[in-house]
């Protein structure tokens, strides 16, 4: 019983209620499982608030099952929940009972002790095996004991809903299910860019590696009216086109694929749009020494250098190429923006998107990272991705299993 437009209303009266709720509360620590404890970024632990708090408003007792890092399916103090819920009362300004396992004793007494409008975080659901198992039985198992916890399931962990684990795709075959608002306003926003967005649309693509991004290109190539390709991927596509590239990151092995993009762009109409200069080094940067930026044609980079960014007249092409979008989805930095002196077409590529007149998208963990360390208002933008992985493999035209689970009766 889902209804996915309808969201936690298609639920009904949920007062007096168990609600299990999925958030993606995977945030960076730092001195994990030691008494000074900090969560370094609490992003994710704030998108999940309005769900968990619009839960509780209506009554539900709360019980929110999330991951933290990579456990190895048995229980690690290095990987507790408990400075998350810690930080979640806070934000909540509300308190947060915590359970010192998922399934167990702690998890069943501290739900039965829950009053309406009550929260309990349950310990890393990460620490059963059960959770990431590819063995179904194992898994649905495991799912059985979560779903025992509660009477209906809310997903609300957008970052990872392209995986069928326990707590995001079997518990949800077992309980009254629906879309938490987090999931449902990322659906919204990929849903815009594969059908019928505002034109025109421009994708532009970077990052370390083509192979990362084939299904991407594959679903997006006829659907964009223009794509921007820079980053360590670019390399490949300029070699496809003859050009040398160095010791530029490079796929050999996908020249023929990038030839066939190309081939296959210019006979839909769709505009490529290559770097024409390309900032240079002679090393990749690390801390030992001082970059030596330089910047050269596309069609010149010397033998012995790299292609770290893209060049000054790329970067000023490229934001001009965005400068009459409808619709843009960015993913992947232009550059090794992690050092300043090749973080300037990444920048230029951000600012052009804080200026479109339209729905501007971000997409994929180093791109959103690299957007707020570059200093940018993340309002500026149409959207953030909150899952990285999740948002590629929905605009690689891939079923998510735990929205697919959803939709199902
Ligand atoms: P996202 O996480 O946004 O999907 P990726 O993981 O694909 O992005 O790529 C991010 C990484 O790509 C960054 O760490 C950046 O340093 C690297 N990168 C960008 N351009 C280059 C380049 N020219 N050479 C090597 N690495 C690059
Ligand atoms: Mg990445």
């Amino acid at each position: 019983m889902s209804d996915i437009d309808a969201g936690i209303a298609s639920l009904g009266d949920l007062g007096g209620k168990r609600v299990l709720v999925r958030s993606d509360l995977n945030v960076p620590l730092d001195g994990a499982g030691t008494a000074e404890v900090r969560i370094t970024d609490d992003g994710r632990i704030r998108a999940s608030v309005p769900t968990i708090r619009q839960l509780s408003d209506a009554g539900a007792r709360v019980v929110v099952t999330a991951h933290l890092g990579r456990p190895d399916g048995k229980p690690d103090p290095a990987y507790s929940l408990k400075p998350v819920a810690d930080r979640l009362s806070e934000l909540l300004g509300r308190p947060v009972a915590f359970a010192a396992d998922t399934v167990g004793a702690s998890a069943t007494e501290t739900v039965a002790a829950l009053g309406d409008g009550d929260v309990a975080v349950l310990e890393n659901v990460r620490f059963n095996a059960g959770e990431t198992s590819k063995d179904e039985a194992v898994r649905g198992a495991f799912a059985d004991e979560l779903a025992a916890l509660a009477d209906a399931f809310v997903s609300d962990g957008f970052g990872v809903v392209h995986r069928k684990q326990a707590s995001v795709y079997d518990v949800a075959l077992r309980l009254p299910s629906a879309m938490g608002g987090l999931v449902a306003a990322e659906v919204d926003v990929l849903r815009r860019l594969t059908e019928h967005p505002d034109r025109p649309y421009v994708v532009v693509l970077g990052g370390s590696k083509v192979s990362d991004k084939l299904g991407v290109i594959d679903n997006l190539i006829d659907k964009a009216d223009r794509l921007l390709i820079g980053g360590g991927m670019v390399f490949t596509f300029l070699k496809a086109q003859g050009h040398e590239v160095g010791r530029s990151l490079l796929e050999d092995d996908q020249l023929d694929t990038c030839r066939r993009y190309l081939t296959e762009a210019a006979d839909r109409g769709v505009e490529i749009v290559l770097p024409t200069d390309v900032v240079v080094d002679t090393e990749f940067p690390s801390g030992e020494r001082d970059p030596q930026p330089r910047v050269v044609p596309a069609s010149e980079i010397p033998a012995d250098a790299l292609g770290l960014d893209i060049g000054p007249e790329s970067a000023a092409a490229f934001a001009a190429a965005l400068a009459d979008a409808r619709t843009v989805f960015w993913n992947g930095p232009m550059g090794v923006f992690e050092v300043d002196a090749f973080a300037d077409g990444t920048r230029a590529v951000a600012q052009a998107l804080t200026e479109v007149d339209g729905l501007s998208v971000v997409g994929g963990g180093d791109s959103a990272a690299a957007v707020r360390q570059l200093g940018f208002d993340e309002a500026a933008f149409g959207h953030i991705s909150t899952g990285g992985g999740a948002s590629l493999e929905f605009l690689e035209g891939k079923e998510l299993p735990g929205i697919a689970v959803l939709e199902k009766d």
